[in-house]
C-alpha cells in the first residue's frame, strides 16, 4: 500500500508570527499531524481493500468502512485530511479581505464579510472541547458556516470545505489559553485568500 507521509508546510513554523506562534505550529504539524498520519496508516493496513480508495471518497463513505475500524478511519483519516486542508489556508504576509470570486459570493450569502467572521467566530465558540469551525459549499453552490466534532471534516456530510479553523486547544493554548476567541480574531491574519478562493472555485466546479 502507498502508505501518507508527512509533507512539509509551504512555509516556515515561524512564518505566522505573532499570531499563531512557531512553537505552536512546530508541535501541532510535526507532533499532532504526524500522529493523525501513523494511527491512519496503521487502520489502513487493517482494510488492504481500501488502499487504493482515495482518501475524499473513504471519508466521504465511512459506512461502507468495516465497523471495527471506522472510528480509526473517521478520526485519523478525518485529521489527515482536515489538517492538510488547515495548512494550504494560511501563509506569511496574507490576510487582509477576501479577493475574487470568494469575495462576490460571501457579500451574496451573507451579507458582507464582517458578518461571515461573526458567525465563524460564533460557530467556534459554540464547538464544546474539540473541533473545528468551517466555511463550507454546499450542493447548491451556496456557502454555510458550520462546525464540526473532534476530526469530523465537512466531506463526511456531503459539503465541500472552502477553509476551516482548528479549534482544537492545541492549535492555540500556546499562546491564547483559554481564549478561543483572540485566537479566532487573530487567525484573519494568515488567511491565504487566493489558496481559499482557488478551493471555492474548484469546489463550485466540481457540483
Ligand atoms: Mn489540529
Amino acid at each position: 500500500m502507498t502508505k501518507f507521509q508527512l509533507v512539509d508546510l509551504p512555509y516556515a513554523y515561524d512564518a505566522l508570527e505573532p499570531h499563531v506562534d512557531a512553537k505552536t505550529m512546530e508541535v501541532h504539524h510535526m507532533k499532532h499531524h504526524q500522529t493523525y498520519i501513523s494511527n491512519f496508516n496503521s487502520a489502513l493496513e487493517k482494510v488492504p481493500q481500501f488502499n487504493d480508495v482515495p482518501i475524499e471518497l473513504l471519508l466521504m463513505d465511512l459506512a461502507s468502512v468495516p465497523e471495527n475500524i471506522r472510528d480509526a478511519i473517521r478520526n485519523n483519516g478525518g485529521g489527515h485530511f482536515n489538517h492538510t486542508l488547515f495548512w494550504n489556508s494560511m501563509g506569511k504576509n496574507r490576510g487582509g479581505k477576501p479577493l475574487g470570486n470568494i469575495a462576490i459570493a460571501i457579500t451574496k450569502d451573507f451579507g458582507s464579510w464582517d458578518e461571515l467572521k461573526e458567525k465563524i467566530k460564533s460557530a467556534a465558540s459554540a464547538r464544546f472541547g474539540s473541533g473545528w469551525a468551517w466555511l463550507s459549499l454546499n450542493k447548491n453552490g451556496k456557502l454555510l458556516v458550520h462546525s464540526t466534532p473532534n476530526q469530523d471534516s465537512p466531506i463526511m456530510q456531503g459539503l465541500k470545505p472552502v477553509f476551516g479553523i482548528d479549534v482544537w486547544e492545541h492549535a492555540y493554548y500556546l499562546k491564547y489559553q483559554n481564549r478561543r476567541g483572540d485566537y479566532i480574531d487573530a487567525w484573519w491574519n494568515v488567511i491565504d485568500w487566493e489558496s481559499v478562493n482557488a478551493r471555492y472555485m474548484m469546489a463550485l466546479g466540481s457540483l
